[in-house]
């Protein structure tokens, strides 16, 4: 098959590479399309991800995740509503993540600096289009329940940084998180999310506590809102893949692997597209429950009668894949332990209605 993959973020270069010749769907005649040119080429992220998940990707197109590992953490400290607990981390880390993306794309024809913004741009020359473009550019709008959260990241330079493993503040109206993700040689990624926008007040008052010199400065939102309200996955030639149909995993904003996931599915049922798109739904039905958990959250309006099995169902859930997300939650009295993250949660909410 002829085939455009338009945007080289992970999904893209991942899907570039085993389309190419790497996978068991067989070699296809495969185009490239990056909207930035190759210099100014960014991929803003925070750079964490649980190494044992993503290194089987890794491995499919030839590399050694390890090789590119930043910091590997050891615990977390999560500041929420004035209390701080620690989380045990189990193969959480920061990796090199644009050389990652580099090294997936090498020997793959890219047209860099090509901004694709719908099938027309491509002349009818492909079989298939791949949406991987995050933001859903040649698929239609998503009409309802649409939420991202616009997030800005710096990389930081410190003499003498503030921690030296994962930290993360979550937001006193619970509406997002700041983050600080050690990239080791005493860098950091510091960066916000916030529906309400509050991120930049809560990142400078991070900087005027901390310090630190800032080099590198990135803003894009993050969709959030699971596949099921981001329908339809495929019009006409295009499929969409990744953050553009909503693999993203709404309570921590994180969409690496869930994106390599969702691009493993494209791969094995490339010749039934009606099959994928169903088994997209299927294998991120979770998404959605966690999304009915967040919501009202973010709204500042918890319901603990309702709410109560939808929480345990999110923290068995995690409590199940603790080396998917490569943090532990409640094995240990360092550990968080769910019930009393609950309540904290409770507490920290603008409107709690019991
Ligand atoms: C600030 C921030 C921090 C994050 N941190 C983490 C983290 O630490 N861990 C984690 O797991 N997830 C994190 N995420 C989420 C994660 O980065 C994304 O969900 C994931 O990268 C989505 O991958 P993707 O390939 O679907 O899209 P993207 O990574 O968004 O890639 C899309 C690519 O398409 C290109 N493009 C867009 N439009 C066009 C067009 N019209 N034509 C051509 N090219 C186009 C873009 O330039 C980009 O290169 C973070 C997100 C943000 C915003």
């Amino acid at each position: 098959m002829k085939i455009a993959v338009v945007g080289m973020g992970v999904s893209g270069s991942y899907l570039s590479n085993q389309l190419s010749g790497n996978s068991g769907s067989g070699a296809h005649q495969v185009t490239s399309f990056e909207r930035y040119p190759k210099k100014k080429y960014q991929c803003v992220c925070a750079w964490g991800t649980s190494k044992h998940y993503i290194s089987r990707y890794a491995e499919k197109c030839g590399l050694n995740f390890d090789q590119y590992i930043l910091h590997e953490g050891g615990r977390m400290l999560v500041s929420i509503g004035g209390t701080e607990v620690e989380a045990p981390l189990c193969g959480l880390v920061t990796f090199d993540k644009h050389r990652f993306l580099h090294d997936m794309q090498r020997g793959q024809k890219i047209r860099f600096g090509s901004f694709i913004r719908s099938e027309e741009d491509l002349n009818g020359r492909y079989d298939l289009i791949i949406d991987a473009t995050g933001l859903r550019t040649l698929l239609p709008r998503i009409q309802q329940r649409e939420v991202m959260i616009p997030c800005v990241q710096y990389t930081v330079k410190y003499q003498d940084p503030p921690f030296d493993d994962f930290y993360v503040e979550i937001l006193e109206d619970m509406s997002g998180y700041l983050w600080y993700f050690p990239l080791g040689n005493g860098r950091a990624h510091v960066g916000a999310g916030d529906l309400n926008h509050g991120h930049q007040a809560i990142l400078q008052r991070f900087f005027d506590r901390y310090g630190g010199e800032k080099e590198e400065f990135g803003g894009k939102p993050v969709r959030i809102c699971p596949p099921r309200y981001c329908q339809p996955f495929r019009l006409g030639k295009v499929v969409g893949v990744g953050e553009s149909i909503g693999t993203v995993f709404p309570l921590l904003g994180e969409g690496i692997i869930p994106t390599l996931q969702c691009s493993d599915l494209l791969l094995s049922h490339l010749d039934d597209l009606d099959r994928y798109c169903s088994e997209v739904l299927s294998q991120f039905s979770f998404y959605g429950t966690a999304y009915n958990f967040l919501e009202p959250l973010l709204r500042g309006e918890i319901n603990l009668l309702d709410h109560a099995s939808l929480s345990l169902a999110v923290l068995m859930h995690m409590r199940a894949n603790e080396t998917r997300y490569g943090f532990r939650m409640g094995l240990s009295g360092l550990s968080i332990e769910p019930l009393s993250f609950i309540n904290q949660m409770m507490r920290t909410a603008n409107k709690v209605r019991i």
